[in-house]
């Protein structure tokens, strides 16, 4: 095998689907954790700061108490390399979430115990399923009361339609909660509340038959032993083939906030999650143990560190090696550049890229060329394909208190959006620069970033734009001939590319009506 198939062999790069509040938060820190990335002491207590260490949360989603921003966590693992990418939990940031997911070659879910699936599991997993993301499932908190195991899984196949594989079992839940039993190494681990545990200090009693476990479990032995029994013949077994095509779901139950369970999921997580997987572009298919480097931007952030106002294209590896100062075609606009610093994400520090192998995320800095969805080769004309830019729900026109600051307002809006998470139009007609986002909070959002890091004091106040479609028509002359007619409802998207915005649904519909002829989109595919 070449080095290059080896290293990306060992790459695992996933990231945490769960509804806000199942545990998504507290289980990539104790993940962290078992990668070394942060210290056991202070771990479990010191919640507030290793959050500020590890990831790059604004204040704002602290007050707020949800995650604006995503980033990239890599941690080893044994003999691999672990790529966690964050996904912000609150639904106004899902476009950010579904490109995340582009990213990643397979996610692990997190249910609550007593909550079950939630409206935004289910939407996740529908965007897992577009590209058969593969699943592992981790059932949170077991130390509290919660529904039955069997109807949870029962809840998971009938609703998500994928079936479900336990491979640990909880003993009790609670206050009677003792442990899980391994079903595929036939151990039980024993659980002691209060204790940041790793599996090196969890008590582990080999055979289900031990008299041991009626010592330790007393009658809960018993209930056990027929449960397992009834589990077994009930349930699927993990057929690992299943699991890859995404139709099965390893399942493990545990506390993450008393790291119980967890290593037991990463532990098989890392041994039977998919390796990075082959990229569809629109000219062929690439395979990540190609020599040549390939890689995709699935996400911009903006100022993720004040002090250095820098923006950031996070890249994933899809092929071949990133090395340090290496030249890199930027496909969209044919320049090659060469790329002397890049980021990495190792751990909880920022730190320069030597090297990077596919599955890899690597920060770029932006100034601004670079684009969501924009390809990065060794010099072949290829283009990721796949990356969704959907149109926004909302509109508003930006209002500027300070006519002065008016150049900033449009650097400000310009490198916000940037991310993707809101889209700049410009009408045709007049200088209005209209924000468009899926949700409310973005505006709030921006508003609040052009304050603290543009300096620009700015409001937004509705507009009557109902919704977008990108236009675009084969014939030139039928194209004039619509540019012209259609000349005040059209507004050029931040890649100049020509936005039909449309005041009423109705005026949507007619207009698609008297122009046959033009396509109207509702995502733009970078
Ligand atoms: P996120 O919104 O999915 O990131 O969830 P968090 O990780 O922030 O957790 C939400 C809440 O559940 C927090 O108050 C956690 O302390 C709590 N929590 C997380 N894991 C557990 C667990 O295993 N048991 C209990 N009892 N609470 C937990």
């Amino acid at each position: 095998m070449s080095n290059i198939a080896q290293e990306a062999a060992r790459r695992r790069t996933f990231a945490i689907i769960s509804h806000p509040d199942a545990g998504k938060t507290t289980l990539t820190e104790k993940l962290l954790l078992f990668g070394g990335a942060i210290q056991l002491a202070g771990t479990v207590k010191g919640r507030k700061s290793t959050r500020h260490a590890t990831s790059d949360w604004m204040a704002m989603e602290q007050q707020r108490g949800i995650s604006v921003t995503s980033s990239v966590m890599q941690f080893p693992y044994k003999d691999r390399i672990v790529n966690l990418l964050d996904t912000p939990g609150h639904e106004d940031f899902s476009e950010d979430t579904y490109r995340t997911l582009t990213a990643v070659d397979s996610a692990m879910m997190v249910i609550d115990v007593a909550k079950g699936v939630e409206a935004r599991t289910i939407k996740l997993m529908e965007v897992c399923r577009l590209r058969t993301t593969p699943i592992f499932t981790f059932i949170n908190k077991l130390d509290r009361e919660g529904r039955e195991p069997i109807e949870l899984m029962d809840e998971v196949e009938e609703v998500l339609g994928i079936r479900c594989a336990p491979v640990t079992w909880p003993i009790g839940m609670g206050r009677r909660f003792k442990g899980v039993y391994h079903l595929l190494e036939d151990t039980v681990h024993l659980y002691q509340p209060g204790k940041g545990s790793t599996r090196q200090d969890v008590t582990e009693i080999p055979g289900l038959d031990n008299p041991e476990l009626d010592a330790v479990l007393g009658s809960q032995a018993a209930e056990l032993r027929d449960e397992i029994e009834l589990v077994k013949g009930a349930s699927n077994e993990f057929d690992v083939a299943a699991y890859l095509r995404g139709e099965l779901t390893p399942v493990f139950f545990g506390s993450a906030i008393n790291n119980f369970g967890v290593q037991e999921l990463l532990d098989y997580f890392v041994e039977y999650a998919p390796a990075p997987q082959p990229h569809v572009t629109d000219a062929r298919v690439v395979e990540p143990e190609e020599e040549k480097f390939s890689g995709f931007v699935f996400k911009i952030q903006a100022n993720m560190d004040p002090q250095h106002r820098d923006r950031i294209a996070f890249l994933r590896v899809c092929s071949g090696r990133y090395t340090r100062n290496m030249k890199m075609r930027q496909v969209r606009i044919g320049r090659d550049v060469q790329v002397a610093n890049a980021m990495t994400f190792m751990a909880a520090e920022r730190g320069q890229v030597e090297e990077a192998y596919p599955g890899d995320i690597i920060g770029l800095h932006n100034h601004g060329t670079i684009r969501i969805g924009d390809t990065f080769t060794q010099g072949e004309e290829l283009k990721f394909t796949g990356i969704p830019n959907f149109a926004p729900e909302l509109f508003r026109r930006a209002v500027l208190r300070d006519p002065m600051r008016m150049k900033a307002l449009q650097k400000g809006l310009d490198q916000l959006c940037e991310e993707g998470a809101t889209q700049l139009f410009r009408p045709l007609r007049n200088n209005d620069l209209i924000l468009g986002a899926v949700g409310v909070l973005q505006f709030e959002v921006v508003a609040q970033r052009l304050r603290d890091e543009y300096k620009v004091e700015c409001a937004f106040e509705p507009i009557s734009v109902a919704t977008a479609r990108w236009v675009a028509c084969e014939d030139d002359k039928l194209m004039q001939k619509f540019r012209d007619k259609a000349y005040e409802n059209l507004a050029l998207d931040q890649s100049d590319e020509l936005v039909y915005i449309a005041p009423t649904r109705v005026n949507l519909q007619m207009a698609q009506e008297r122009f046959p002829e033009v396509e109207f989109h509702a995502t733009r595919e970078h």
